[in-house]
């Protein structure tokens, strides 16, 4: 039965075995390591991945898919399908063992800013991701202080991960092939350096320093932080969010989470 692409799923099917074959050498899967495909789909990486992990978990929220997929990936390992929201799955009753978990996929892309907030708070459960993505939020993830596609998902990332941007896909390597370029991403967890103290204050005062990037910092984090804070910490107030490292937020949430906030 021919399955119709649904656009509300970000149902673009990838079908170049070139970009296939690319992508399951970056991911490099090894027996039995404990891999999880975000969206299988119609099975184009999962067919590649299974019969050298053996087995391995999968979650597609399009019930139509699941049979067929089911069927095909019969004969090559133990297929456990997940059939719900990645968005509301919690990674923690898949394991408890520590940097175990191998999350990859070729992701609907309306959902990867969400999913990457949701992957940071079972960090601790997992090895690597491995993603197919918009090329424009690949940009923001790798992105480095000071330039445009900066922002609070690329200082929320590299807090947590070491980001590599892979390769670039064009469209054509799907079906349909979607308005907008792609690109494949490795996110490895790492211990953040320095660590913020307060991590949900680090938090904030990152959600509220990209909510007004065209302000000045002083501006922005006017409810967190004074001018003289700033400059005690050697930052300049004046300056716009966006110039400011992943290290500098967390000297200063760590430096109010010492001295206090302001009155
Ligand atoms: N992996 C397949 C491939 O590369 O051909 C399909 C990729 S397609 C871009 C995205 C897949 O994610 C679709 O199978 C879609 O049904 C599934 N999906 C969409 N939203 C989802 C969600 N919230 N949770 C789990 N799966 C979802």
């Amino acid at each position: 039965m021919t399955h119709h692409p649904k656009k509300h799923l970000g149902q673009h099917f990838l079908h170049d075995r070139e970009v296939i074959a690319q992508l399951i050498a970056a991911i490099a899967p090894k027996p039995y390591e404990h891999l999880i495909e975000i969206g299988p789909g119609q099975g184009a990486l999962t067919e590649a991945l299974l019969p050298v992990v053996k087995a391995m978990d999968a979650i597609e929220l399009d019930r139509d898919l699941i049979l067929p997929l089911t069927a095909a990936c019969k004969q090559l390992g133990k297929l456990t399908i997940h059939p719900m929201d990645v968005l509301k799955f919690d990674f923690s009753q898949l394991t408890t063992k520590e940097h175990s978990l191998r999350i990859v996929g070729n992701l609907p892309y309306q959902i990867s800013t969400p999913l990457l907030f949701h992957l940071i708070q079972h960090i601790s459960l997992i090895k690597d991701l491995h993603f197919m993505l918009q090329k424009e939020v690949v940009n923001r993830l790798a992105a480095p202080a000071g330039i445009k596609a900066y922002g609070r998902l690329s200082v929320m990332v590299q807090y947590h991960f070491t980001v590599e941007a892979l390769f670039d896909v064009g469209p054509q390597a799907f079906y349909p092939p979607p308005a907008v370029n792609s690109a494949v991403v490795r996110l490895i967890p790492k211990i953040p350096s320095p660590i913020a103290n307060n991590y949900q204050l680090f938090a904030d005062i990152v959600r509220e320093a990209f909510n007004h990037r065209r302000k000045t910092l002083h501006n922005c984090l006017r409810g967190f932080v004074t001018s003289e804070q700033l400059q005690s910490l050697g930052i300049d107030p004046n300056i716009r969010p966006e110039r400011l490292a992943v290290a500098e937020f967390v000297r200063i949430s760590n430096a109010i989470t010492t001295q206090g906030a302001v009155e």
